[in-house]
């Protein structure tokens, strides 16, 4: 092999579409509100690219976002952090490597034979009433544990912990109305450390001391005269903790830029080593994408850019399958830019996808099924289908492509895998060239 013309530096464009995939519903004759979708431009794009169907893990399970997204870029489960301590990271809260964070929220519960059940798990109220409060929450100390709840958003914050704290506990939220608020546990195994068992103690104490303080406040005795429910406990869930892990520059030889919004996006962008950019959410979703697609385009200091949009998985939690299809023909559009301007560019690889699928409706927060998954490139073999759903994708040339294989296909596309078992470096890596180390002349002896 000798020293060839240098090729052009190829780069990954991935767009995840939060939650797309769905059930079919009997509204839309057994389809999805994706099939149901008036999609032309996902469909031409569909049509010039490789298809398949894309599951994080395997098959039925449920994913959230972010373990979906963590396994998406090629992380092992046993790596992940938990939420909690990616939020605080988005949220720009102030958490040590030794700090655990939860997710908390105030709701509504009742009394009921010895039991607090949750009654409304998702109340409405005004940011000041929601803020007034959570002051009174704020600081709690107990069995060498400070807990303090920061608000966020609404009835929304997070729950730190400092001390001798272990993120290896249940949840208390049940989620579901009508279910007890539940004790924080030990998980399986680590019913025995010494942290484990503070934390639980520390925190169902907290969650006696917050349903007392707040079941006694002004503003919830004004709501129940009013005949609204109290705001008179705290649900807690996802604890997580900082781990080290190696960013996805040194994990896939590309270097990443996010656009995505949201503490949770922007936590796990900035967990990952990824460079972020500013932006923002208005309250159109087609001009969001395609303004983060024209971003994308010219960003050519980045060898890999991650667009996300929440806009399918907000629609399909009001639980209206017809709101998603036309949030999905709404999305549709902003993709008329990327046929126009990165599907052309024999440099620029195309990949759309979704991280998990979000059911419209049902009892479920998020369900199993796989998401539709299109590549498009200079080297992605042309397949038959030409239309972007969960069931046309199903008969293209990628077949079903589960967890980190995503990864590895989009290093294949851009021409940068590594011959699997070469080793140029101490690390094995799967791109190539890998961060060797060349072998050095001595110096030159004195003259
Ligand atoms: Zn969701």
């Amino acid at each position: 092999m000798g020293i060839g013309k240098a090729a052009a530096r190829r780069r990954g464009i991935l767009v995840v579409l939060d939650g797309l995939g769905d059930h079919g519903h009997a509204m839309l004759q057994g389809r999805t509100p994706l099939m149901a979708a008036h999609t032309p431009n996902l469909d031409r794009l569909a049509a010039l690219g490789m298809n398949g169907l894309y599951h994080a893990s395997l098959q039925g399970v449920a994913l959230p976002s972010e373990i979906a997204h963590f396994l998406m870029f090629g992380y092992e489960l046993a790596d992940f952090p938990g939420r909690g301590y990616l939020e605080a990271l988005g949220a720009n809260l102030s958490v040590t490597d030794d700090d655990v964070a939860l997710l908390g929220r105030l709701f509504c519960v009742q009394e009921e034979a010895g039991q607090l059940i949750l009654t409304v798990e998702d109340p409405q109220v005004d940011t000041a009433t929601c803020l007034a409060l959570q002051r009174e929450i704020q600081h709690f100390q107990a069995h060498g544990v400070d807990v303090e709840f920061i608000p966020t958003k609404g009835i929304q914050g997070l729950v730190r912990l400092r001390g001798p704290v272990s993120p290896d506990i249940t949840d208390s939220n049940p989620i579901q109305e009508g279910r007890p608020l539940m004790q924080v546990l030990p998980l399986a195994g680590r019913e025995a450390d010494p942290a484990v068992q503070q934390t639980c103690r520390a925190l169902n104490d907290y969650l006696l001391w917050t349903h007392r303080i707040l079941s006694q406040h002004p503003l919830n005795r004004r709501r129940q005269d009013r005949g609204l429910p109290p705001l008179n406990a705290v649900g807690l869930q996802r604890p997580g903790r900082y781990k080290p892990i190696l960013s996805f520059a040194d994990k896939w030889g590309l270097q990443p830029l996010a656009l995505a919004t949201g503490p949770l996006y922007r936590g796990l962008s900035q967990y990952l080593g990824m460079t972020l950019l500013p932006v923002t959410d208005s309250a159109n979703p087609e001009v969001d994408l395609r303004e983060r697609l024209e971003l994308a385009r010219g960003l050519a200091d980045f060898d890999f850019v991650y667009i996300h949009t929440k806009a399918p998985d907000v629609a399909a939690h009001t639980k209206d399958p017809h709101h998603k299809q036309r949030v999905i023909a709404q999305l549709d559009r902003a993709f008329a830019f990327a046929l126009r301007a990165i599907a052309p560019d024999p440099n620029l690889l195309l990949v759309i996808t979704a991280d998990h699928s979000t059911n419209s409706a049902g009892a479920m927060i998020h369900s199993g099924e796989t998401v539709p998954l299109t590549m498009v490139g200079a080297f992605t073999r042309r397949d038959g289908v030409s239309r972007f759903d969960e069931v046309s994708c199903a008969g293209g040339a990628l077949g079903l492509v589960r967890g980190a294989e995503l990864m590895y296909l989009i290093l294949n596309f851009l021409d940068r895998g590594k011959l699997f078992g070469l080793r140029d470096a101490p690390v094995d890596q799967p791109y190539t060239p890998g961060p060797a180390t060349p072998l050095l002349l001595p110096p030159d002896p004195l003259p």
